[in-house]
């Protein structure tokens, strides 16, 4: 730990699996900014305390939020991008200039990075899950204003409930239901990964443009991106995610946007 520099945390009940220390370390180091990035264990009993000694704490710049903090966090911090109203779960947290707390979200931002270029609007998607990152993509899509969205879910009611709180036209669909030409179709659920069962799905109905995305990134080959290789369909991993949702942070954090030019070099990193 390095005392008296400027830090930022990320806090979560585990988090010894977090890769957020190897992406903002390997970005401070990058830009020569004298700051630190670490993790910190807080329980779901300890975060009142945890949140009220970093108030005071003037070297602390913010920090990210990993389960099972992302609804709690919202009750000690303001909201002014209304977070709260449209996501509905917070994963960053930073100082405005007053000093005060913030929260926000950047696994929107996150989501949306690499696909940023592709002309979405008017395009069919499928969204598989209706958790927390479910609902950070789906409000992602809401603001690009694509075609119809199918979400797939073992809970289909929150599935139904996710659209209409979107605004988003489609259909909610049980999983093992057949899918419907999109595309692009998002792996939002935990299937597939480490330690899950995996996600069953028959990609025949895609057209040949479609672009599979799976968030999971342990694996990071999943077998969906497999499957969809083996289709020549373009594939994007979660790993582009979760360094999207960490450069939005970063730049929140540290004040300058991460020198993205060398992804490929941290993506070894991550993946080492
Ligand atoms: P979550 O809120 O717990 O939601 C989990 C989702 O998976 C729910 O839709 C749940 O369905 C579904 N699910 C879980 N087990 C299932 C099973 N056995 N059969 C069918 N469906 C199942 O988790 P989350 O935070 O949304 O995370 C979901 C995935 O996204 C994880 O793999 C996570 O690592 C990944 N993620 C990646 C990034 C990134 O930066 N790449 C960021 C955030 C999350 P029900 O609604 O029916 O329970």
């Amino acid at each position: 730990m390095t005392d008296n520099l400027p830090y930022a945390e990320v806090i979560g009940d585990p988090i010894a699996q977090s890769k957020s220390p190897i992406i903002h370390k390997f970005w401070l180091e990058k830009l020569g900014i004298k700051a630190d990035y670490r993790m910190f264990h807080v329980k779901p009993e300890e975060l009142a305390d945890y949140i009220a000694a970093r108030r005071k704490d003037t070297e602390w710049r913010g920090c990210n939020v990993t389960i099972p903090h992302k609804l709690a966090v919202m009750e000690h911090v303001s909201d002014p991008g209304g977070v709260r109203a449209s996501i509905g779960a917070m994963n960053t947290i930073a100082r405005t200039e007053n000093g005060d707390l913030f929260g926000t979200n950047t696994d929107a931002g996150g989501f949306f990075a690499p696909i940023a270029d592709i002309p979405l609007a008017g395009q069919d998607v499928i969204v598989i899950g209706a958790g927390g990152a479910a609902q950070a993509v789906l409000f992602a899509l809401s603001r690009i204003e694509v075609g119809t969205v199918t979400i797939i879910n073992r809970n289909v009611l929150k599935a139904s409930a996710l659209l209409a709180r979107f605004g988003l036209q489609g259909q909610a669909l049980e999983h093992g239901s057949a899918l419907p030409p999109a595309r692009l179709l998002v792996n939002a659920s935990a299937l597939g990964m480490k330690g899950q069962d995996e996600l069953v799905v028959n990609l025949d109905p895609l057209p040949d443009d479609a672009i599979v995305y799976d968030l999971v990134y342990v694996p990071i080959k999943t077998k969906l991106l497999q499957k969809a290789t083996a289709r020549n369909l373009d594939t994007i991993d979660g790993l582009a995610m979760l360094i999207g949702q960490a450069a939005v942070a970063f730049e929140i954090f540290f004040g300058k946007p991460p020198p993205l030019e060398h992804d490929d070099k941290l993506r070894k990193l991550l993946l080492a």
